[in-house]
């Protein structure tokens, strides 16, 4: 027989203490989802089962006392540190889960500036180590706009990347060691060294798991000189996306590595540069590291670009003050929260890669599907802001009024619909459904698609490592129940 909701709570309080034992009405609704149904929320909705309690842990002891509780009696477990989700990662969609929360684990432990690591607990937020690292002179290279809230353990369960990309990689680059927790209980230290060929990579278990195989309690990233008085920033309009992306792949093939590589269509553009570059795309680099190699990178750059008289140059200064304010605080989500009550006109966002030979085809079809098949969209664009020798990713952004329907009819009238034409499309084409922000449990629908004849090894390792199917019901894989 299933355990009460009361017995749960009981249990959970006898692990982690009374006091990191959360039932309040109005925590639980807000553990019930995360931005993904930032309208309903908004208005104050909610249409997940509340879960049964959010419980704070402080150790990787208490985390595997609970996970090993919670898999004996198959309670639903959702890991969460900055609840910066996108994707419906951390829904409760199941009755009396329990939001296991890291946020507590909020210690830097080591910064070795011989061996260029730091080490930090998983509910350590990036810009609070960021900004330690840097009393150093030092750099994790990691910067997503969500720097401010997200924690060093969501960063590596979403396979997280930042504006920094084309120069020190995703997170996935940057990890060196990792220590977790699976549903058994069982602790494991991946340990950090430079490299190894021991067996498979086994920090891929961790990385990208969305909380769906295991609960990540510490983090060793990588680190870097900083030299931000290198920093060397360019930008151009032009008039196609399509001339942009050839010029971004023309400079990655040539074997230049910018720190930020991005490009606006018009679109997208009108949120950020409508003081400039009005019905223009924008095209911006910045590179960075010794001064040497900054300079040089900044010169091969202009050297091609020289060479692209669709591109107007424009002064570095707009766009360097533009790119200082781009991240997300809790006051800018505040300030969307009132301007969305207001307007009922929501932003979402879908992010895809493509090789280079696709993107192209995959933006165009996208854009001319969307608007002709969805009502109420007020912009649809895209931007690329992470660049490979082999292809590029596609950040699309659409905004649509919510007219005639109920809160909780927005995802299913607007949101998926325009998700399911990107990530359908992009497959077809190609390309990957998810660069960044995972799969979540709103494009689970696609997996298989995604994965072909490799879904196989996904399944496998859910099995493997959860096979009681208790952490994070829905995510990355569908719920059948
Ligand atoms: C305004 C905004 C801007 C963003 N910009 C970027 C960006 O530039 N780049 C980018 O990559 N992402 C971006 N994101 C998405 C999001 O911030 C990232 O996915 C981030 O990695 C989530 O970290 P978090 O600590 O908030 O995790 P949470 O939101 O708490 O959780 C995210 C997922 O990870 C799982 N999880 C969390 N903690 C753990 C843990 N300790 N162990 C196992 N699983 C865990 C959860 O179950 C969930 O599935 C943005 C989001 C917002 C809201």
């Amino acid at each position: 027989m299933a355990i009460s909701r009361e017995e749960i709570v009981a249990k959970l309080k006898s692990i982690v203490g009374e006091d990191n034992v959360v039932t309040d009405r109005a925590v639980l609704e807000d553990a019930s989802h995360d931005r993904f149904r930032k309208y309903e929320g908004y208005h104050h909705v909610y249409t997940n089962p509340l879960p049964a309690a959010v419980a704070f842990v402080n150790s990787a002891q208490e985390v595997s006392e609970v996970l090993r509780f919670c898999n004996a009696e198959k309670i639903n477990v959702v890991p969460r540190t900055g609840h910066s989700a996108t994707e419906g990662g951390l829904e409760t969609i199941v009755e009396n889960s329990v939001v296991l929360d890291g946020s507590h684990m909020n210690k830097i432990l080591d910064i070795d500036p011989v061996d260029m690591q730091a080490t930090a607990q998983c509910g350590v937020v990036l810009e609070d180590l960021e900004n330690e690292v840097r009393k150093y002179g030092f750099t994790t290279g990691h910067s997503p706009q969500s720097k401010p809230i997200a924690m060093m353990g969501g960063l590596v369960a979403t396979r997280s990347i930042g504006q920094f990309s084309t120069l020190y990689g995703g997170i996935e680059d940057m990890l060196a060691g990792v220590e977790t927790v699976f549903p058994d209980g069982t602790i494991c230290d991946i340990k950090a060294v430079p490299r190894r060929s021991a067996g498979p990579d086994i920090r891929h278990v961790v990385l990208g798991n969305e909380g769906a195989m295991n609960f990540i309690t510490k983090v060793t990233v990588k680190l870097w000189k900083y030299y931000p008085q290198f920093h060397e920033c360019m930008g151009y309009t032009l008039d196609r996306m399509q001339d942009g992306l050839r010029i971004m792949r023309e400079i990655m093939v040539e074997g230049y590595r910018p720190s930020v590589a991005r490009l606006y269509d018009a679109e997208d553009g009108k949120e950020h540069f409508s003081h400039f570059a009005a019905g223009k795309c924008v095209l911006l680099f910045v590179t960075e590291g010794p001064q040497l190699i900054s300079h040089a990178t900044a010169e091969g750059i202009r050297e091609i670009m020289a060479k692209h008289p669709e591109c107007t140059p424009v002064e570095s200064k707009l766009i360097e003050t533009w790119f200082a304010n781009l991240n997300w605080d809790a006051a800018r989500i505040e300030e969307e929260r009132k301007e969305v009550l207001e307007t009922n006109n929501v932003c979402c966002t879908t992010e895809i890669s493509a090789p280079w030979s696709a993107v192209e085809h995959i933006y165009e079809t996208c854009v001319k599907r969307v608007t002709e098949e969805i009502p109420d969209i007020t912009i649809f664009g895209a931007h690329a802001s992470h660049c490979y020798s082999n292809g590029i990713n596609l950040y699309f952004v659409y905004w649509y009024n919510v007219v005639d329907c109920k809160p909780e009819e927005e995802i299913t009238k607007y949101h998926l619909p325009i998700k399911k034409i990107i990530c359908e499309e992009t497959i077809k084409a190609g390309g990957s459904m998810c660069h960044h922000h995972g799969v979540g449990k709103h494009r689970v629908h696609w997996i298989d698609q995604e994965h072909g004849s490799a879904l196989y090894i996904v399944k496998r390792l859910k099995q493997a490592f959860d096979p009681n199917g208790i952490m994070n019901i829905g995510t990355i894989l569908p719920y059948k129940g």
